[in-house]
């Protein structure tokens, strides 16, 4: 098997794994419970939550967990606005955000809020005099994801902060940082909220966070007991916290190095898929070498996604999380509707080997001569 799809999910880390088991078995008490069992599991929930807030270096109370990103992006768009309702009701966003964002804001937009998308260059870099001129008074959000799902793109949060604090110093900056979260630094201070989730980082599926600066005021969406995830409560998944915390230790640890290496595979793809004719490259000079997007000029990406899978290779059309027929942020890059309608996503990992690579390729070209034959002759 050739797995080239790490964005839409990663496999679980097997020292997480055995830390997700140990947790499990051993430490089984409630740790909202006042008795020995429930206090050595908050114990070891307690030194889970330090550990992730010291690599983030931020408050413990700062942190969030959340049954992932989605939730965390949730929380973070509506739970801002509503708090902020008295100051405005307009929110930003980029044209490069995860689908799950779309949809928050088409809820948001149909309970009175605004929302206005900035525009971005054909790199997909944020417009920052758009930017400029969409901030107003009454904009209480803007929510920017740090690297694109599809296309890898990266956006340079520290500027994007300071532009919009000179515009309007109330606003606030959260940003999607889930695709960004183990493949390059990441920096809590560069914004006021920010979402990850751990099954991108090697780390179990069903845990995500939230970070939101405790100057920032947030209604709760759930409510209930528990005194440990104001904002999620109930009772704490202790094994999935454990785990977390060492899958954000593990995936933040060697960063350049994984990325020097994944960029010298992407660099060896984008060589090879130059040659073809029909073959676009769509991640630009500011994506991450981790996630690859390429357009299909002749072909259906879905048709040519299963012929790859025949081989036992894996990749994506749109994002794992998209039905669309059309790729928004190749759309949003581009404006061409024919590049931005047959897209393949390939993403890489420090796990990926040059082997593999080699084979994706040679599994690549008989796939496309295939199909490209078999177009011909329907012709
Ligand atoms: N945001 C981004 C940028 C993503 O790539 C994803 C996962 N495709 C999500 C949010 C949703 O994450 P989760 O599956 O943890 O809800």
């Amino acid at each position: 098997m050739i797995y080239l799809d790490y964005s839409a999910t990663t496999p679980v880390n097997y020292e997480v794994l055995e830390s997700y088991i140990r947790s499990t078995r051993d430490f089984s008490g409630n740790p909202n419970s006042l008795h020995s069992l429930g206090v050595k599991s908050k114990a070891l929930m307690n030194s889970a939550i330090k550990q992730i807030s010291d690599t983030f270096n931020v408050l413990e109370s700062e942190i969030t967990f959340t049954n992932g990103a989605t939730m965390s992006n949730n929380l973070a768009l509506i739970g801002v606005s509503l708090a902020n309702m008295q100051q405005g009701n307009h929110i930003i966003v980029s044209k490069l955000e995860h689908p799950s964002v779309y949809e928050i804001t088409k809820y948001l937009e149909s309970i009175g809020f605004e929302i206005s998308y900035v525009d971005n260059n054909e790199d997909g870099l944020i417009d920052f005099d758009d930017l400029k001129k969409l901030i107003r008074e009454d904009t209480i959000l803007v929510s920017i994801c740090a690297v694109n799902s599809e296309t890898g793109v990266r956006q340079p949060l520290k500027m994007i902060r300071q532009i919009i604090k000179k515009e309007n110093s109330q606003t606030l900056l959260h940003s999607d940082m889930t695709q960004a979260l183990g493949k390059v630094p990441v920096n809590f201070h560069d914004v006021d909220l920010a979402s990850a989730s751990a099954h991108k980082i090697y780390g179990p599926k069903g845990i995500g966070l939230l970070y939101k600066n405790s100057r920032v005021a947030l209604t709760p969406l759930l409510y209930g007991s528990g005194h440990v995830n104001l904002l999620n409560p109930g009772t704490p998944p202790v094994p999935l916290i454990v785990a977390f915390a060492k899958a954000i230790r593990l995936a933040t640890t060697d960063l350049d190095k994984r990325e020097n290496f994944i960029r010298r595979l992407n660099d060896k793809i984008v060589e090879d898929l130059k040659k073809y004719d029909g073959v676009l490259i769509n991640s630009s000079k500011i994506s991450i070498p981790h996630i690859l997007n390429i357009s299909l000029l002749s072909m259906k990406a879905e048709t040519f996604l299963h012929a790859l899978e025949e081989h036992e290779v894996y990749v994506s059309t749109n994002t794992a999380c998209s039905s669309k027929e059309i790729s928004t942020a190749v759309m949003a890059m581009y404006h061409d509707p024919k590049r931005a309608s047959s897209t393949l996503r390939i993403s890489l990992s420090h796990l990926t080997t040059t082997d593999e690579v080699n084979k994706f390729l040679l599994y690549f070209k008989m796939v496309y001569e295939k199909l490209s034959f078999m177009k011909k002759n329907e012709e």
